[in-house]
C-alpha cells in the first residue's frame, strides 16, 4: 500500500524539499494555523478559575530553514491574569513540536527519511538538513518508543488504522497525510493532526483513569 507513495514522494532526493522548506509563505502559513490554535485557546478562559488570558509567549531559536519569519522567534502561549492562579496555557502547534529545537517539519521529515525500504544515510541527512547525528537518533528513539504509548496515539489510532497501513513512525504517517514534496494541504493535515503531541499534556502516556475509560482530556484532544 505504502509503496507506490513511497517511490512516489519518499524516493525523491532531500534537496527536493528545499522548495517547500525555502518558501516563506510556507512558514507564515504554518503560523497563521498556530493563531487559530491562540485565538480558540484565548476564548475557552483559564481552565482553573474562568478568568481572561494574557499573552506570555515563550521566546524560542528554532533550528531548520534559514530566514525563517520573526515571528518564529516565539511559540504563542498564555497565562491566567489573575493573581494568585497565573496558571499557563499554551495551545498546540503546527510549528513547533514540543520542546524539540527543530521545527515539527523538520522532525517529521528527517525521521521519515530514514525509514523505509530505500533508507537515507544520516550521513546524507546531516548534510542536508544540518541536523546531528545524535539529534536524528533521539528522534529515531521518540518515535519508536514514546509516541506509540502517548494517549493521543492509542486514541488516534482507531480512526487511521482501518484506512491507513501503519509501518513505522512517523513515515506511515507522511505517507497517508503528504502526497508530493510540495503538498502544502496535505503538511496542514499531518501537523493539525500531530499538533495533541506539541504540547506537555498530549504527550502523556496515561491510557485510562482509574475505571479503565479513557481519560476524558485525552479523548477531547484527539
Ligand atoms: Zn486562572
Amino acid at each position: 500500500m505504502y509503496s507506490v507513495w513511497f517511490c512516489t514522494t519518499f524516493g525523491v532526493p532531500p534537496t527536493m524539499y528545499h522548495k517547500l522548506l525555502s518558501d516563506a509563505t510556507f512558514w507564515a502559513f504554518l503560523f497563521d494555523i498556530d493563531e487559530e490554535f491562540a485565538e480558540a485557546s484565548r476564548a475557552e478562559k483559564c481552565p482553573s478559575c474562568g478568568c481572561r488570558l494574557h499573552c506570555a509567549n515563550y521566546p524560542r531559536k528554532p533550528r531548520g530553514p534559514r530566514d525563517l519569519p520573526d515571528e518564529y522567534r516565539f511559540r504563542l502561549s498564555f497565562c491566567c491574569a489573575r493573581d494568585g492562579c497565573r496558571k499557563r496555557v499554551t495551545p498546540p502547534s503546527v510549528r513547533f513540536l514540543g520542546r524539540k529545537v527543530y521545527l515539527g517539519v523538520i522532525v517529521v521529515l528527517v525521521s521519515a527519511m530514514r525509514q523505509g525500504p530505500t533508507p537515507r544515510r544520516v550521513r546524507k541527512l546531516t548534510e542536508v538538513f544540518g541536523v546531528e547525528r545524535r539529534t536524528i537518533y533521539r528522534w529515531r528513539d521518540f518515535w519508536n518508543e514514546r509516541f506509540p504509548k502517548t494517549t493521543f496515539w492509542k486514541l488516534a489510532r482507531a480512526r487511521l488504522v482501518p484506512v491507513f497501513e501503519i509501518v513505522d513512525f512517523p513515515r506511515s504517517l507522511l505517507e497517508a497525510f503528504v502526497h508530493a514534496a510540495d503538498d502544502r494541504d496535505g503538511w496542514e493535515n499531518l501537523l493539525r493532526f500531530l499538533s495533541p503531541i506539541s504540547t506537555t499534556k498530549g504527550l502523556e502516556i496515561k491510557v485510562s483513569d482509574d475505571r479503565g475509560r479513557p481519560a476524558e482530556d485525552a479523548r477531547r484532544r484527539v
